[in-house]
């Protein structure tokens, strides 16, 4: 990964093994909770082939759970999770693959993870090829390929024999990032990939996630904190609160004041940047109000 110039290898080559623009995943009035208490509430979500949906919300509206119940590591309470598969193929309830099978179509980068002790970090990358992996048998050549890429597309491909648990969290968050785009998966869940990542590597990890559905028809969905971001990468934007989304469509009807008051409780001012033609998303704290008051005052 690098700024200065195109990578030599981008992420495209480390997705190259999709199955390009064929596989999507739909959520159907799913409802997910923890024991009695319901925290996503009958939402409807499709991650579809070549476009990246962006998830954002609050603190705790349900983003994370839901997308680990589209991931099958959530039980689900009530509504039903489908893939979508190749042409000609129709829906099958996500719950009929088998894990592997199900492995070899989604992967999830998780919000948690746990730091490995022991491993390199090509062995941490090299987990994504479990569900490629034969019993008793070591990693294949397409495996080889498949880890080198990963490693390059997220720029941890110098660090590759050194041991994973010590490095930074920001290295460390690549590292897992390569493990999930090692896995070749046609529906690539990502849930804050660029936390703990400095800036260089939040633009990176956002390129990335668009060459992967523009490049190879990848279904993108992706929590992001910074609404910026999702503005910047997203096709379609789904605002949560407490369980539910509030708003779902085209970043500039979404991200509108109206909404993100609403959701956040925060009031912000939201207008296209005339220059680059983005959103850009104001939000104004008790200091900022103070100044609107005082200039509305002035004049
Ligand atoms: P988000 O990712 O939007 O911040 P989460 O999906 O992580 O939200 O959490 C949704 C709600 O579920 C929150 O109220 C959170 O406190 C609750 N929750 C998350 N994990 C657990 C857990 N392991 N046990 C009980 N409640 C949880
Ligand atoms: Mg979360």
């Amino acid at each position: 990964m690098s700024i200065a110039r195109p990578p030599a290898q981008p992420v495209a080559t480390a997705a190259a093994g999709q199955r390009t623009g064929t596989t999507g995943l739909a959520g159907e009035s799913l409802v997910l909770g923890f024991g009695s208490r319901v925290v996503v509430d009958g939402v409807d979500i499709e991650i579809v082939p070549g476009r990246v949906s962006a998830l954002v919300g609050p603190n705790g509206s349900g983003k994370s759970t839901l997308l680990r119940g589209l991931a099958r590591l959530h039980r689900i309470d009530g509504g039903r999770v489908d893939l979508h598969g190749g042409a000609g193929e129709d829906a099958r309830p996500a719950a009929a693959l088998s894990a592997r099978e199900f492995a070899q179509q989604v992967t999830l980068f998780a919000q948690s993870r746990l730091a490995p002790s022991g491993l390199s970090v090509r062995e941490v990358v090299a987990f994504g090829r479990h569900p490629y992996r034969r019993r008793f048998a070591g990693p294949s050549e397409a495996d080889r390929l498949a880890v080198d890429r990963a490693l390059r597309a997220t720029g941890v491909h110098g660090m590759a024999e050194r041991a994973a648990g010590e490095l930074s969290g920001g290295e460390l968050q690549r590292v897992w990032l390569a493990a999930c785009l090692a896995q070749e998966t046609g529906v690539v869940l990502l849930d804050e990939p660029t936390n703990h990542l400095d800036l260089r590597y939040q633009i990176e990890t956002l390129d990335l996630i668009r060459d992967l559905a523009d490049d190879y028809g990848a279904a993108v969905g992706v929590v992001l904190h910074d609404l910026d971001h999702a503005a910047r990468i997203a096709d379609e934007v789904l605002l949560m609160q407490s369980g539910r989304i509030l708003a779902a469509g085209a970043p500039v009807d979404v991200l509108t004041a109206e909404h993100i008051g609403a959701a956040y409780e925060l009031r912000v001012e939201v207008d296209l940047d005339p220059r680059t033609g983005r959103l850009r998303i104001d939000p104004i704290g008790r200091h900022g109000a103070r100044q609107h008051a005082a200039s509305a005052a002035a004049s």
